[in-house]
């Protein structure tokens, strides 16, 4: 089995909601309440779960873009929960970032050449290399990516959403990553563009053996591309196995009800679908116990509203959080 390129222990990343009078934090919004998971090296971890579960603030902790409130993230060997900006300066190009809305994160007032020039030179990868060897490497990457040289001169408005996307691809791969997480990257994507992506993230997974924690609220997707799943509900995880054994052997209930609502293309196969009451509780105020229990159809009066239930491994690599499996 490979290493583990990233290993996150206990992350917690609370907000401040209110002050009081002085300026002190009054009330948190706890958006990631204790999350441990590894992504080994070459694998994709894909992360599920409904709007707001913290899963995008949960990727950004493990890349540093926000401070932890606690735990601990180790990157490639080495704890950098509490490194400073210039101590991580290095390590930032091991380790990108691949938005759900590439047209917001691409300058519109740079080229394409431009925008990933500057992340070559920011790390000084090309060393004090000419301005036609700047631009041979970018016709590369792009020609890595699907699209065309000539591409390098234009402007972000010039593009479709799929061209803008693999330009942010391109900008991530400019640096050589060895983990890329990869916040929602299709969902503000047509579909038929939206295959053309996970494969083009696939192949270059498999060439040049990256890692990624693959961000999504859609199942279908996460199963096409990942290695494992961990399925978070109000900051926690609540389940985390094998893609296939969370899509064929789920036990939390949060999973199963998640996975009932995917559309079957077969119309003649019934399927029940399990309805969850409710809508997802605040994070301001999380219900106490298991932070499921008010939506649970199976929750236990007296246990399941007190304590909280672990993550527990009940098969080899298959991790649960509920006390009734
Ligand atoms: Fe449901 Fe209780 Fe399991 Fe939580 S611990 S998922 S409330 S049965």
């Amino acid at each position: 089995m490979s290493e583990p390129i990233l290993k996150a222990t206990g992350i917690e990343k609370h907000f401040t909601a209110k002050r009081d009078f002085f300026g002190r934090p009054q009330t948190f919004l706890r958006a990631v309440d204790g999350v441990s998971l590894t992504v080994n090296e070459g694998e994709t971890l894909g992360l599920v779960g409904e709007s707001g579960c913290g899963k995008s603030t949960l990727g950004r902790c493990v890349l540093r873009l926000h401070d932890l409130t606690a735990g601990k993230v180790e990157f490639d060997g080495q704890d950098i929960s509490k490194m400073s900006v210039a101590e991580l300066r290095p390590l930032r190009r091991k380790m990108q970032f691949i938005f759900q809305d590439p047209y917001s994160s691409l300058n519109p007032r740079q080229t394409v050449f431009a925008t990933i020039a500057e992340a070559i030179r920011v790390h000084g990868l090309l060393g004090n290399a000419s301005r036609e060897e700047e631009k041979e490497r970018v016709a590369d990457l792009l020609s890595r990516v699907g699209l065309r040289p000539e591409h390098m001169n234009r402007y972000p408005h010039e593009f479709s959403g799929g061209q803008r996307q693999r330009i942010g691809i391109a900008r991530a791969l400019a640096v050589e990553p060895k983990f890329i997480v990869a916040d929602e990257p299709i969902s503000a994507l047509d579909v038929s563009v939206q295959a053309q992506i996970v494969n083009l993230m696939l192949d270059l997974q498999q060439d040049l053996g990256l890692s990624y924690l693959f961000i999504a609220h859609d199942l279908s997707v996460v199963e096409y591309v990942s290695d494992r799943v961990a399925v978070m509900y109000l900051g926690r995880v609540v389940e985390l196995a094998n893609a296939s054994s969370i899509y064929d052997d789920s036990q939390h209930p949060y999973t199963q009800a998640l996975l009932s609502a995917i559309p079957d293309p077969d119309p003649r196969r019934k399927k029940k679908r399990l309805v969850l009451q409710g809508d997802v509780p605040s994070p301001l105020d999380p219900p106490s116990g298991c932070t499921f229990h008010p939506r649970c159809p199976i929750a236990e009066k007296g246990r399941c509203d007190r304590e909280a239930p672990p993550l527990r491994e009940i098969t080899p690599g298959h991790h649960v959080a509920c006390h009734l499996v």
